[in-house]
Order: C-alpha cells, then sequence, then structure tokens
C-alpha cells in the first residue's frame, strides 16, 4: 500500500507591524506563510502551493487569504513570491529522479556486459530465453554453454520450461548432458530479438542449480517395447 498525501509546512512567520486585529483591536498580528506539499509514506514529494494565513496572538483569531481584503491579498502575493520554498520539499522527487538515474545506469551497465558476453561466449554462460512461439505460459527456457568452436557456441537445454524467467532450477531440473551448436550470430540475433531475455556468467552454480546435469531420457526404442 502506498500512503500519500498533503501536508502544510511553515516558511516564514513574521509580525504585522502597524496593522490590528479586526476583531480585538490589538497589535498583535502575525503573518504565517506555508507551503503545502505533497508526500509520499510521509516523504515530502514536491511543494505545490504556497498559502498565508493571518493570525492574532491575542485574540487567536485566524484569517485565511480569501477572507482578505483586496490590497492585503496584493501585498501577501509579492511577499509569498518573495519567500523560496525550501529545497527538502523537493526530496521524494529528488530521490525518484536519483533512483531512475541509478537503475537505468545498472541497467545499461549489465546490456554492455551481456554484449561482452555475446563477443567471447564462454563455457558455463547461461542464456535465459523466451520462446514466443509457446502457447502456454511456460515460454521461458534456458541454455548453458558447453563449448565454444569458433563461431559456433554448443549450448545444453535445461530440462524445463519456466513462467517467468528462473531466478533458479527447481530441485529435479538441469541441464540435459548433451548440447548442440548455434552460431555466434544466431545468438546475437535472438538477442536483438528479445528471444534471449539475459545472459548469466560467474553465477552461484550450487544455490541455482545451474550446475546440475541430468540425463536425457532415452528415447523409447522398439527392443524395450517388446
Ligand atoms: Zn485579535
Amino acid at each position: 500500500m502506498i500512503i500519500y498525501g498533503w501536508n502544510n509546512k511553515t516558511i516564514k512567520q513574521a509580525p504585522l507591524e502597524n496593522m490590528a486585529c479586526d476583531n480585538c483591536q490589538e497589535q498583535n498580528l502575525f503573518l504565517t506563510i506555508y507551503s503545502k506539499y505533497v508526500h509520499i509514506f510521509w516523504i515530502p514529494l514536491f511543494p505545490f502551493k504556497k498559502s498565508a494565513l493571518m493570525h492574532c496572538g491575542h485574540c487567536q483569531k485566524a484569517t485565511e487569504e480569501k477572507q482578505m481584503t483586496p490590497d492585503f491579498k496584493e501585498k501577501i502575493k509579492q511577499l509569498k513570491n518573495s519567500v523560496s520554498t525550501p529545497k527538502y520539499l523537493y526530496s521524494g522527487l529528488i530521490i525518484i529522479v536519483l533512483a531512475i538515474g541509478y537503475f537505468s545506469f545498472a541497467g545499461s551497465q549489465a546490456k554492455k556486459m551481456e554484449q561482452a558476453f555475446l563477443e567471447e561466449p564462454m563455457e558455463g554462460d547461461i542464456y535465459k530465453n523466451i520462446d514466443k512461439t509457446e502457447e502456454t505460459t511456460y515460454k521461458y527456457y534456458l541454455w548453458k554453454v558447453a563449448k565454444v568452436e569458433n563461431d559456433s557456441v554448443f549450448v545444453s537445454p535445461s530440462s524445463y520450461s519456466y513462467d517467468g524467467i528462473p531466478t533458479k532450477l527447481e530441485p529435479e531440473d538441469g541441464f540435459y548432458n548433451f548440447s548442440y551448436a548455434i552460431h555466434k550470430n544466431e545468438l546475437r540475433d535472438m538477442y536483438e530479438k528479445g528471444e534471449v531475455k539475459k545472459i548469466l556468467r560467474d553465477y552461484d552454480g550450487e544455490s541455482t542449480g545451474f550446475n546440475r546435469v541430468v540425463a536425457y531420457p532415452s528415447p523409447v526404442t522398439t527392443d524395450s517395447i517388446q
């Protein structure tokens, strides 16, 4: 649940000289200028409006801006323009901008690394792929590079398909103990087309199960049917 709303922050408070309260006639008036701001989880996101409130220190009568005379309103408007909004009322916005910047930087670094992996495939690289022609939700499958010979990359397929990009294999799954050749250019094409979603190197083979090898079920032969 995202908690958000708006709040007020006093940005300036000053006594009003030579002015009497229209209620008690005392010269004890204060003007408060505050900024309304939007917050998200109580972190100020951005300010959106400055308002003024006149307040009598003697009888406590408060006068909102809309109740003030046009002349006085004009004066207040100038005053409001002269006080600046504290920068921290933009904290949330700054955090969001920095976070977006960070994630897009991290994303572009990850892309650069994957480009390098595509240029120089290595034994053990994991390719996380999507089969867009698969009609069920189990569209995701993995390849593990078994060996590289010139421009041929030999890959072993994962024994199972997944309904999301897997970060680890199910306990009973692994990579089959056979491989077939894919041309380096084809891998690059698949990456460009988004059929290769992610490429991993230097992963934890134990906890992910990416080191697990499973035997391909031997085909049923006429001999075994007898
Ligand atoms: Zn008063």
